[in-house]
């Protein structure tokens, strides 16, 4: 493949493309890749990583009040939300130079431009035009915002990254993940925050018993949610804004964030030129091989819109690469991703909803407790716990385990494992708890609730 000036050309060296490079690279395959914004992606400087961050900042205001509970006295915290931005700023700048390091180190070429295809084996890099035997697509996705009046007054979670003006009052629009986990960090920081969603439920998809739940909790720690509300029109008074919503009352917000879901990143990409067939919502459509209809140009992770997660975009292009220049394929197996949502309390979960199991087989048992964490009995806050298992009868396999509760990401990780490797609940019961723990509730359920 000589005549090529790579084999492979990544657009995109966000955890898709990145992870794709670096693999190939390792392989001997001859790699570039392209970034025109930033190393690392979405993930790392708009996405999972400084969210995460916020997230910890968040907790230390109901972590102060608990440890009165505790004895300690005395504690008067202030916050300085510059501060926490430059010491967000400073550790994503740390892993940027991390990527880069690691695309050299494996020997990438990286362009750190806009690239876009020029036809099946041609991409254009600023004024160069490179030849390559494959491309991958992995653009990755941006917010999307609904067209209303008064949308340039909005911002989205990439400008959240990089906030100027503390909030006192502020709007949350959405009920996904983005939206629920920015209405705990903003909540958690101080910020008197209404979360304004246009269904009855928050976070859909999820277990019904999770969505009514961490809704619940949301409300008892003070977050003002909204449900069957919409805005209609937003206009600007000085410092802060009128939201004017359908259902009559009117917001009066200093800030308002969008989190109305993300769209594939294809546009500038030259793909309606080359005919690469995109679905109804503009992602790239792939087979089973992350192969478009034209047979050369891959795609992967967040632009081909199916789980627009970092673990299944990194597992997508190992897959792929393991595909294309190895013997050892083994494809990505999308059943029981385990996934969590970073609202206060957390959200964890792997496999079916008790309304997905149900539709599936006549014979489910669903286990389910609702407790006060220990550390709770103490810290005069009022919180709870809830843990959810759903068994199949006939198999006694778990087809689904669901928990709100602290760490909940943490705890459901270990629990994927269990339930990957088809796990029964008699493998559960037989399982020692690890003592005072939360987890361990997930080993001592013994009667169902429901049959
Ligand atoms: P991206 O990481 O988006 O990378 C795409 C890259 O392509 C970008 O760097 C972009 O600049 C570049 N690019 C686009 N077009 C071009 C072009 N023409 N030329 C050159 N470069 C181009 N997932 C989790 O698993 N856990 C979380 O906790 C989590 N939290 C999130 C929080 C937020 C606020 C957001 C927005 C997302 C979060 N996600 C989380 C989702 C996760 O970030 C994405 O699923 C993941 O980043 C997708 O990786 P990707 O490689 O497909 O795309
Ligand atoms: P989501 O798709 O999760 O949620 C979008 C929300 O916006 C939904 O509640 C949706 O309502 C609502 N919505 C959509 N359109 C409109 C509209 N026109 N007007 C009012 N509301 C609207 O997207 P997010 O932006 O929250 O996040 C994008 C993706 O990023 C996630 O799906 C997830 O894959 C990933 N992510 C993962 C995280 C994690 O792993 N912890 C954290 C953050 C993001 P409805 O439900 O009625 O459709």
């Amino acid at each position: 493949m000589t005549q090529y000036d790579y084999e492979l050309f990544v657009i995109g060296a966000g955890s898709g493309g990145v992870r794709a490079a670096r693999m190939a690279s390792g392989l001997g395959v001859r790699v570039a890749i392209a970034e025109d914004r930033y190393l690392g992606g979405t993930c790392v400087n708009v996405g999972c990583v400084p969210k995460k961050l916020f997230v910890y900042a968040s907790h230390f205001r109901e972590d102060f009040r608990a440890a009165a509970g505790f004895g300690w006295s005395g504690i008067q915290p202030e916050f300085d939300w510059a501060h926490l931005m430059a010491q967000k700023n400073k550790e994503i700048g740390r892993l940027q130079g991390v990527y880069e390091g690691l695309l050299n180190n494996s020997g990438v070429t990286l362009y750190e431009q806009q690239a876009s295809v020029v036809d099946a084996h041609t991409v254009r890099v600023g004024e160069q035009l490179l030849t390559c035997e494959r491309i991958l697509l992995a653009t990755g996705g941006w917010p999307s915002v609904p067209d209303i009046p008064g949308k340039e007054f909005v911002v989205t979670s990439n400008e959240m990254f990089a906030l100027q003006q503390f909030p006192k009052r502020m709007v949350i629009v959405g009920g996904g993940y983005i939206a629920v986990e920015f209405a705990g960090i903003m909540h958690g920081l101080g910020v008197e925050t209404t979360l304004c969603y246009r269904g009855d439920k928050i976070l859909r998809g999820f277990d019904e018993d999770i969505r009514d739940f961490v809704a619940t909790e949301m409300q008892k720690k003070g977050i003002n949610i909204l449900f069957n509300t919409q805005i209609k029109a937003i206009t600007k008074n000085g410092d802060s804004f009128t939201a004017q919503t359908d259902q009559g009352p009117t917001l009066e917000p200093d800030l308002i964030l969008y989190a109305t879901g993300r769209s594939p990143n294809t546009s500038g990409l030259g793909l309606e030129d080359l005919g690469v067939e995109l679905n109804n919502k503009g992602a790239i459509k792939v087979n089973e091989h992350y192969q478009s209809n034209i047979t050369s140009i891959y795609a992967l992770g967040d632009v081909t819109d199916r789980m627009n997660l970092t673990p299944v975009a990194t597992a997508e292009a190992m897959a792929l690469v393991n595909q294309l220049y190895t013997e050892q394929y083994t494809p990505v197996d999308y059943d029981n991703i385990p996934t969590a949502v970073f609202c206060q309390p957390n959200v964890g979960t792997v496999g079916l909803s008790e309304a997905e199991a149900k539709s599936r087989h006549a014979d489910i048992d669903v286990y389910k407790s609702v407790f006060t964490p220990m550390k709770h009995t103490l810290s005069g806050l009022d919180e709870k716990t809830m843990m959810k298992m759903i068994v199949r009868r006939s198999t006694d396999q778990v087809l689904g385990i669901h928990m709100v509760g602290p760490e909940a990401g943490e705890i459901i990780q270990g629990i994927a494992v269990a339930i990957r490797a088809g796990a029964t609940k008699a493998i559960f019961d037989s399982t020692i708890g690890i003592h005072p723990t939360a987890a361990e509730e997930f080993v001592t359920m013994r009667s169902p609730i429901s049959k």
